[in-house]
């Protein structure tokens, strides 16, 4: 568990439009933030003065002022420094125009903007999907936010893509927006190069069912929907961002740092479609591979454990009959062309359920199993069904024909299909 902040006290006092980076570091170290005076945001979510907030390790933060304010922090925070210039202004000023897209949605009746934020790695993404989300809730817009980072997603475990309605503002320490139950759909890998057309069939649905809820809620309509992506911007990952505009009927793009991303788009995306170029902060640094799979894990474990030290979870964890329930996978192998019987597309082996027969330790050990809201494996689209969650194999036993299962929610397991995610978890509590 993290041990207390320790003595060290700095104050730092922020002048207009100044910010205060800082990470944490130091494993099972905790930094406390205090705003004394003034006014300041994290990520776009408004400080409470006099209020403590608690980053824990791995945390990687700006404190933002447009007005200037003074800050406490406690504790070891690494690589702390004040940065004069951010591109919060114009971050600012895009939110300005996309509030005027809605403000005349409002008047017509219409749909509010559809905003799909692209870039590389590590340029800020996520973060600008954040600030301008609340930037909008905190004007009481409630936006509808798509996640289609499989690998470093924030709506459910990674090997996932989802959608929210956002209905208050991100929460500081829990470095992001939580909601109880999400709408997610099943890929089951950490990358989408590894199932394309798994993945194109899975947005397409997801577009669907996003436009449908703003049909169904006036206020979601009016407020739009901002789509974050992971940073694959090259050949495949380039026509994965022309299909999303199209799925999506995307209105405005935001390209992160990229100009040659920027120009292809403008070229090729319809000329209704407003693509606009945003500079990355200079705060916002390079991941390493390996703290991309810890992200992950880290992920997964808040899943189950919530934040140890902070706010943690209790799962459940026990045991399921093998013999009860239906385990697949979705895709065979794919295979050439030529080898195909007549008539059938290469497309429909890659996102076909495959039944898991007679499953090992070796294909179950430390897998997660999504939990479909599907019963029945004959039933139609099964793959596009979204799922309920998640639980990770902890055990198998080959000989009672059981495996263990850590879980969010109590057992048993429903009587739904389970779907073999490729993502491994150890669990090492
Ligand atoms: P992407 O989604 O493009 O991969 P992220 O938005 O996840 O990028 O940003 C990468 C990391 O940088 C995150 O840990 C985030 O908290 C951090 N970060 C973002 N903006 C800033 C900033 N202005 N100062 C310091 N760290 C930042
Ligand atoms: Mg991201």
């Amino acid at each position: 568990s993290a041990g207390p902040p320790g003595d060290a006290v700095q104050d730092v006092t922020l002048g207009v439009d100044e910010e205060l980076r800082l990470e944490v570091e130091g494993k099972n170290q905790i930094v406390q933030v205090v705003m004394k005076d003034g006014t300041a945001e994290i990520f776009g979510t408004e400080m409470i003065k006099d209020t403590l907030y608690q980053f824990g390790t791995g945390a990687k933060i700006a404190v933002f002022t447009y007005h200037g304010c003074v800050l406490q922090i406690k504790g070891k925070a690494d690589s702390v420094y004040v940065a004069k210039e951010t591109p919060m202004i114009m971050y600012l000023n895009t939110h300005g125009a996309l509030e005027t897209l809605r403000r005349s949605a409002d008047a017509d009746g219409k749909r509010g903007p559809i905003v799909l934020v692209v870039g590389a790695q590590d340029v800020g993404k996520t973060t600008l999907c954040r600030i301008i989300i609340n930037y909008a809730v905190r004007l009481g817009r409630r936006p509808i936010y798509v996640d289609l980072d499989v690998g470093q997603g924030s709506i459910s475990v990674p090997g996932t893509i989802g959608a929210m309605l956002i209905e208050r503002p991100a929460s500081i320490e829990d470095n992001g927006f939580v909601q109880q139950a999400p709408l997610a759909y099943f890929l089951g890998h950490k990358s989408p190069q590894n199932n394309i057309p798994l993945y194109n069939t899975l947005i397409s649905k997801l577009a669907e069912v996003v436009h449908e809820r703003m049909e169904s809620n006036r206020k979601a309509k009016s407020s739009g929907v901002i789509i974050n992506t992971c940073g694959w911007v090259k050949a495949d990952g380039y026509k994965s961002i022309t299909h999303i505009a199209q799925a999506f009927e995307v209105d405005v793009v935001l390209v992160l740092d990229q100009e040659r991303l920027y120009n292809d788009l403008s070229r090729d995306l319809p000329s209704f479609v407003k693509v606009v170029f945003l500079p990355k902060s200079g705060g916002v640094g390079d991941r390493s591979v390996s703290h991309r799979q810890e992200a992950r894990d880290s992920r997964i474990r808040e899943y189950f454990y919530g934040k140890p030290g902070l706010q943690p979870f209790h799962p459940h964890s026990f045991q399921v009959k093998l013999s009860e329930y239906k385990i697949f996978k979705i895709g065979a192998p794919a295979i050439p062309l030529s080898c195909l019987p007549l008539g059938m597309k290469g497309d429909e082996t890659r996102t076909k359920l495959v039944a898991v027969v007679n499953p090992t330790a070796a294909t179950l050990l430390h897998r997660l199993l999504a939990i479909s809201f599907a019963t029945d494996e004959t039933q139609q689209d099964v793959i596009q069904t979204n799922v309920a969650g998640f639980v990770c194999v902890t055990d198998f036993d080959q000989d009672k024909g059981k495996m263990t299962v850590l879980s969010p929610q109590p057992g048993p397991l429903p009587k739904t299909l389970l779907l073999l995610s490729e993502i491994q978890f150890m669990d090492a509590q």
